[in-house]
């Protein structure tokens, strides 16, 4: 038997390849293996816990080892694991599909399953290309997409995303889109106000459309908030303009809500706050309450008729990934749900952001910090060497490598995107936990902008 976090990272390092991670820095950096998770608790072999403030990847709803979603996946897994979703469909995927369909921007009747979130996107595209060719119109086989956007890594949602890191090596592997300025508010003039600003860029997408509705299958977003790209925000209008411009230029409408839905930006839907109902709306991560691999593009009645035909039409949507609708995914699913209507959690959501959000603000007068903002639970602190030119470090300084360490030393898993510092937490955290995750980020901000 071996004890404490050292024999397992060993292990670890000698045939593990991690995620989004250049591994020569682990040479440097210690690999932290996590032997239980227990509310927004994150524990080592070392004994050492970590507050995960960022829900593990934006996927953690109420917090590690929940009771009720562990009762449900387990009461789960006594009768069915897994089944083939061709042909044959069980409960728990029947149930959720109604739930959703309950939940979400009225008229998302149909809800097609996949297994994370890069394959949602890659469904929604594919779907709103195909649904294009089902009504004779051939010459649409493009997609409209904002700078600044992240939509996955698979190689279609990585065409449509637009973070030049993540995307720039593959583009000779890319579809060639259509890319319009994104509306990101940090940009907005001194005095503009961010409705002003989200009105004002949408003047780009209203060209865009013009120009190339003819050629192009659906404009995809990430409504409210542009995650990965730094947790840049803008107003609902924009979307609101968005929805109307699509519609009077038939072209489709795909909200990514893959990180900002299940209650971050305020309301369970982030469409909601621009009371718009998108063509296909792909979710996952806090889908299943963040516990396992489950995606679901939500769409309409009409786009769902124009796939309905005989066989030999040949206009079937034949998609599909092994794990489609796994029954244990469902499952939890369906628990994090009945945690939010049970437990009245976008009510109760709305004093911690609160709270979050006064805390973070302190921030903004420190001589380093840009800009903090907010959208429901999600907080960011946007970094800077000037305050009065905003500009970024540069990315080689590697400043939120600092944080993150800093973080950790304190108890805290913070994951910097860049200049930013965002908060992202379970909401089972209480505002003692907030005070705690908020100090720690401040004097690591301290540390890494000393010099
Ligand atoms: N879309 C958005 C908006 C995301 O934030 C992410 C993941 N960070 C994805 C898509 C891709 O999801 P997955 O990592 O499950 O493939």
């Amino acid at each position: 038997m071996t004890s404490g976090n050292a024999p397992y990272a060993a292990r670890d390092l000698a045939h593990v390849w991690h995620p989004c991670t250049q591994m020569k820095d682990h040479e440097q950096l210690p690999m932290i293996p996590i032997r239980r998770g227990d509310g927004v608790w994150l524990e080592d072999y070392d004994g050492k816990r970590y507050l995960d403030a960022i829900s593990s990847w934006w996927v953690n709803l109420f917090g590690h080892a929940n009771p009720r979603i562990n009762a449900a996946v387990r009461e789960q897994l006594e009768s069915l694991e897994q089944v083939i979703l061709a042909g044959f469909t069980h409960e728990p995927v029947i149930a959720l599909s109604e739930a959703l369909t309950a939940l979400a921007p009225p008229g998302l009747t149909r809800c097609f399953y996949a297994d994370n979130g890069s394959s949602a996107v890659e469904v929604a595209v594919k779907m709103s290309f195909h649904y294009w060719r089902n009504c004779g119109r051939t010459q649409k086989r493009r997609f409209i997409t904002l700078t600044n956007s992240y939509h996955g890594e698979t190689l279609g949602a990585l065409a449509v995303g637009n973070v030049d890191l993540y995307k720039e090596i593959y583009q000779p592997l890319l579809m060639d889109v259509i890319s319009v300025p994104s509306p990101d508010c940090f940009e907005r003039e001194t005095g503009e106000s961010w409705a002003e600003h989200s009105r004002r860029k949408f003047a780009a997408m209203k060209a865009a459309l013009a120009a190339h509705a003819h050629e192009a299958c659906a404009v995809i977003v990430e409504p409210l908030v542009q995650c990965a790209g730094g947790m840049r925000m803008y107003d609902p209008v924009y979307l609101t303009l968005l929805r109307a411009a699509c519609d009077r230029h038939q072209v489709h409408l795909i909200a990514d809500e893959i990180a900002v839905g299940f209650g971050r930006t305020g309301t369970l839907f982030a469409c909601e706050q621009a009371a718009i109902r998108p063509d296909f709306l792909c979710l996952s991560k806090g889908l299943t309450g963040g516990y396992l691999p489950l995606s679901t593009v939500m769409t309409t009645d009409a786009i769902y008729a124009a796939f309905y035909a005989e066989y030999t039409k040949l206009r079937a949507f034949l998609h599909s990934h092994s794990f489609t609708g796994n029954p244990l995914g469902c499952a939890a699913a369906l628990a994090s749900l009945a945690i939010f209507r049970d437990d009245h959690i976008l009510e109760r959501n709305r004093s911690l952001a609160a709270h979050m959000g006064a805390r973070a603000r302190e921030l903004e007068d420190h001589p380093h910090v840009a800009e903090v903002r907010q959208r429901g639970m999600i907080v960011a602190i946007e970094l800077t060497p000037n305050k009065a030119t905003r500009e970024p470090y540069p990315w080689t300084e590697r400043r939120g490598l600092t944080i993150y360490q800093h973080a950790l030393r304190c108890g805290v898993l913070l994951r910097p995107v860049g200049n930013v510092v965002y908060f992202m937490p379970p909401y089972v955290i209480t505002p003692a936990q907030i005070d705690l995750m908020v100090e720690v980020a401040r004097a690591a901000i301290e540390l890494a902008t000393c010099d």
